[in-house]
């Protein structure tokens, strides 16, 4: 290891399943080339590809730093988008069932259907690979104000289509506006509690307001970019000199033309999710207006998958870094420079889904963060979805939750189970655990009142 791993969590939060050996990915990533200060995760953190689920790693773009694809993971720029609608709960509530029934039918999962949009050709495509949530808003799906409100207003400048190959565009043509498998929903809440009431205040959220928790990334074209980059990289690492305790860290530097081309073609990708995004905003408008007559905003949109190139201080030096957050959020303080999107000079907010049967947060950076403004991104899974599908029956789990009010509208119930909120830590003791490590501030919590899932 070059550097120390460091997991930010209580002893409880820790990977404890069997055969999760995210705590051994921690150890593998301070082995990267140019690694600075420690390989970081999150209180989230369970196992993934490569690198695990809520893990950071900052890599000095000047001194050989490397980019990992298996460090953004294979949903790049998978995120959350929260919406607040102008009404509230109880009278939302003989609404709701209607409104259910509306989006399920309406918001693609992903197969067979297809998308919201479907485009033209790859020439269409190329525009909005360049163009991301902007693109969308231009042809019309939105309003300028959701940019506003979008990480990096809704586009990476430094996209480029070219880099994303044939099969990748394919895969993306016919899903533009899907919400994807399992893990991937849309939730009608509504903001139970407020820590934090002037920040609240600029971002929209009063108690008793009703919201919309969407979950999705950049689909088939995102994995596509993942797999012919890997690809790519593995073959390339041992000519850089780089030696790795495991294959699925492939990775090359920075500055070298394979590190660029991913970081390019990542951008296109995560352009891609942002206009996804920005699609499913547009059925939620139109399912909302049409059942409830009520308008909805943009409160923020997040990715919790992508490496960015920011400036940090290390040892009190400022220095040029890759920072790889996968299965985690950025979580910028007021005031921040990379900040131009931020809500009423309150930082950045920061969209920690939890399960659809318990919780999500909102939270917002805050300043002493010591692992690269980031924060957790959700509340991590720790029953792999083999485990969940042996425990529970999706029909059973359907009458579970909507005996408590939650109103359940499932793609498939092998999908359904697998998300069973046992499969996943407590999110109330995940965000706790953010809180206490200095990496983010809670300001609401959010109940579920209904959940399309992918
Ligand atoms: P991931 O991006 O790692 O697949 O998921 C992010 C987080 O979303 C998970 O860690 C989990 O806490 C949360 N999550 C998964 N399904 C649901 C759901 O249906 N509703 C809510 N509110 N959160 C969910
Ligand atoms: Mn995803
Ligand atoms: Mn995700």
């Amino acid at each position: 290891m070059r550097v120390p791993g460091i997991v930010y969590a209580t002893a409880d939060l820790l990977p404890q399943a069997s055969g999760d050996r995210a705590l051994e990915q921690v150890a593998a990533v301070a082995t990267l080339p140019g690694i600075v200060r420690a390989s970081c995760a999150m209180p989230d953190i369970h196992w993934g590809y490569g690198f695990p689920i809520g893990g950071v790693a900052a890599t000095d773009t000047e001194a050989g730093g490397v980019v990992s694809p298996g460090g953004v993971g294979f949903d790049i720029s998978c995120g959350v988008r929260l919406l607040a609608a102008d009404t509230d709960r109880d009278v939302l509530a003989p609404r709701l069932p209607r409104l259910m029934d509306v989006l399920g039918d309406t918001v693609p999962r992903g197969m067979g259907r297809g998308g919201l949009w479907r485009l033209s050709g790859r020439r269409e495509m190329d525009e909005l690979l360049a163009g991301g949530a902007r693109y969308a808003v231009e042809r019309g799906h939105g309003t300028p104000r959701d940019l506003e409100f979008c990480e990096d207003r809704g586009v990476l400048e430094d996209a480029d289509p070219s880099d994303v190959g044939e099969r990748a565009a394919e895969r993306g043509a016919r899903q533009v506006g899907s919400l994807g498998s399992g893990n991937h929903f849309l939730e009608v809440q509504a903001v139970e509690r407020v820590y934090d009431a002037p920040v609240a205040e600029a971002f929209g959220l009063r108690p008793g307001r009703v919201c919309v928790m969407i979950h999705t990334g950049s689909r088939g074209l995102g994995h596509q970019v993942c797999t012919d980059h890997v690809r790519v990289m593995d073959r390339v690492s041992a000519h850089y000199g780089i030696d790795l305790p495991d294959r699925q860290l492939a990775c090359a530097p920075v500055d070298s033309p394979e590190g660029r081309a991913y970081l390019r073609a990542m951008a296109a990708a995560a352009n891609y999710g942002r206009a996804n995004r920005q699609l499913l905003t547009e059925a939620v408008r139109r399912a909302f207006d049409t059942t409830a007559g009520a308008e909805v905003e943009l409160v923020y949109d997040i990715s919790h998958n992508m490496a960015k190139l920011e400036t940090h201080e290390v040892d009190g030096v400022p220095r040029r870094l890759c920072v790889h957050r996968k299965g985690a959020t950025r979580a910028l303080p007021a005031g921040h420079p990379d900040l131009p999107e931020e809500p009423a000079g309150a930082g950045q907010p920061v969209l920690v889904p939890g399960t659809m049967g318990t919780a999500s947060y909102v939270l917002v950076g805050k300043e002493g963060n010591d692992a690269f403004h980031s924060a957790c991104h959700g509340a991590g899974r720790v029953w792999s979805r083999h485990q969940a599908l042996r425990r529970v029956r999706g029909e059973q789990l359907r009458g579970d939750l909507e005996a408590t009010g939650i109103a359940i509208r499932p793609a498939t119930w092998r999908g359904l189970a697998e998300e069973t909120p046992q499969a996943y830590k407590d999110v109330d003791a995940v965000v706790d655990a953010t809180a206490g490590a200095g990496l983010a501030r809670p300001v609401a919590r959010l109940v579920p009142l209904g959940v399309v899932k992918g």
